[in-house]
This record gives C-alpha cells, sequence and structure tokens, in this order.
C-alpha cells in the first residue's frame, strides 16, 4: 500500500530524519512539503534536496505570513521551475491581516500559477466562497481546497470545477470536516496531515496520514487499500510526479 501525505510542514516537524524514516517505512511513498512564507520556502526546498525523489517542494505564501510579501514573491519566481506547486496560498478572513492585503497577495500568487502552469494548494478557512471564485476567475486549472471544512454548496462548486479537496487527521473527529469528505468523489480526494499540526492534543507527522485514511476509508465505507490506491493516484495526476 502506498500513500501520499500531499501537505505538511515539514520544516515545523521536529526529528525530521527520524519521522521521514518512519513514514517510509510505513507506507507513506511521497510528501508534498508546503512553504508559507520567505523562511520557510528557503527551508522547503533544502529540505526537497536533502530527500529527492520524496519530499516535493511547493512554494506559498500564506495569508497568516504576509509580512515580507514582495521579497517571498521574488524567491518563489526565482524558483519556481524547481517547485511541484503554489502553496499554502490562500485567504483566512478570521484572521488578523487585513482583507486586502490578502487578496492581492493570493491574486499574485494566482497569476504566477497560471502562467507557470503550477498547481495550487489553498487554505480557505473563513473566506471559502471568496477564495473559491478567486481561483475561478484566475482559471486556475489545477486546485486542492486543503482541509476544506466549508459549506457545501461551495464544496459542489468546487467539485464541478474540478478542483480536488485534501483531508486531515480531524477526519476523526471533526463534524464539519467529516459532512465535506462525505459529500466529495473519491476520485476528488487526497490525504494529508498539515504537520505538525496537533490534532486532540497530539502533534501530527507526516506517517499519520494512515490515521487520515483510517478515518476517510470508514467515512466513505471503502477498503483502505482501494482508498490509498485511489488517493495515490489523484496526488500523482494533479503534482505530475511519478510514484
Ligand atoms: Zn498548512
Amino acid at each position: 500500500m502506498k500513500l501520499i501525505d500531499c501537505h505538511a510542514h515539514l520544516e515545523e516537524v521536529p526529528n525530521l530524519d527520524q519521522e521521514l524514516k518512519s513514514a517510509k517505512e510505513k507506507g507513506v511513498a511521497a510528501i508534498i512539503a508546503v512553504g508559507s512564507d520567505l523562511y520557510s520556502n528557503i527551508s522547503v526546498q533544502q529540505i526537497s534536496e536533502h530527500y529527492p525523489n520524496y519530499v516535493y517542494p511547493a512554494l506559498g505564501l500564506h495569508p497568516w505570513d504576509l509580512d515580507r510579501i514582495d521579497e517571498t514573491i521574488q524567491f518563489i519566481e526565482k524558483n519556481i521551475e524547481r517547485c511541484t506547486a503554489l502553496g499554502e496560498v490562500g485567504l483566512d478572513f478570521k484572521y488578523q491581516t487585513p482583507k486586502e492585503l490578502q487578496v492581492k497577495a493570493f491574486a499574485h500568487m494566482l497569476e504566477l500559477a497560471n502562467r507557470y502552469d503550477k498547481p495550487v494548494i489553498i487554505h480557505s478557512r473563513w473566506a471559502w466562497r471568496e477564495a473559491f471564485e478567486m481561483v475561478k476567475k484566475a482559471g486556475a486549472k489545477r486546485a486542492v481546497f486543503h482541509w476544506y471544512s466549508g459549506p457545501l454548496d461551495v464544496l459542489r462548486e468546487i467539485i464541478a470545477q474540478g478542483f480536488y479537496v485534501s483531508a486531515t487527521p480531524a477526519a476523526e473527529f471533526s463534524e464539519a470536516h467529516q459532512l465535506v469528505i462525505k459529500e466529495v468523489p473519491l476520485e476528488r480526494l487526497l490525504l494529508e496531515t498539515d504537520s505538525p499540526v496537533k490534532y486532540r492534543g497530539i502533534a501530527s507527522t507526516p506517517s499519520h496520514v494512515l490515521k487520515t485514511l483510517k478515518a476517510v476509508a470508514q467515512l466513505k465505507k471503502v477498503d483502505e487499500s482501494r482508498l490509498a490506491e485511489i488517493t495515490t493516484k489523484n496526488v500523482a495526476n494533479i503534482f505530475e510526479i511519478k510514484i
């Protein structure tokens, strides 16, 4: 059984070498490492070089980290040919960063994604409709709405538009996330951990994508090995990586 963790903040994971070894042993065949700001993008790039064909870099500009926008965008553009995707990017309207600044940064990242034909990994908390509309308007072809737990009417439009949704270990207990997972067709579903995010007090690592697998398999009433096969194929398709 092969699994892919399609969203992890590896630069924040303690004992990374050990954690990646353990993930590999448990069947995690690849990890998409996402960046959030200038510092984390540099780290993500270095980590992916250290674990070639295992860690795939996504460079991003997170709505929580908009203090050095110009430098971050410059770095991303300079290294864009080497990255697998753009992310984590998006909007978060419960966060203190001014909305206009978030919209401006996100629009810029969507423009880069289009220009360089890269998939985007999207954070859309409390701005689900706005984020979706911006992605659609920008003409993005490949998009993942990460840990989507928003309204189901927006979700249906996300699916109709041909986009993907990724599930986290919150599938074990979050009712909003569970409702979403039940609604998403298997061929649009990806698995992730958002490591090292804590779920019910426990910090996650990439091998916890197995927890996501188990919880999602139960919700979808599908065999774990079949779910692993389909979601791994989905990741390989959208991110154009060979597993
Ligand atoms: Zn994240």
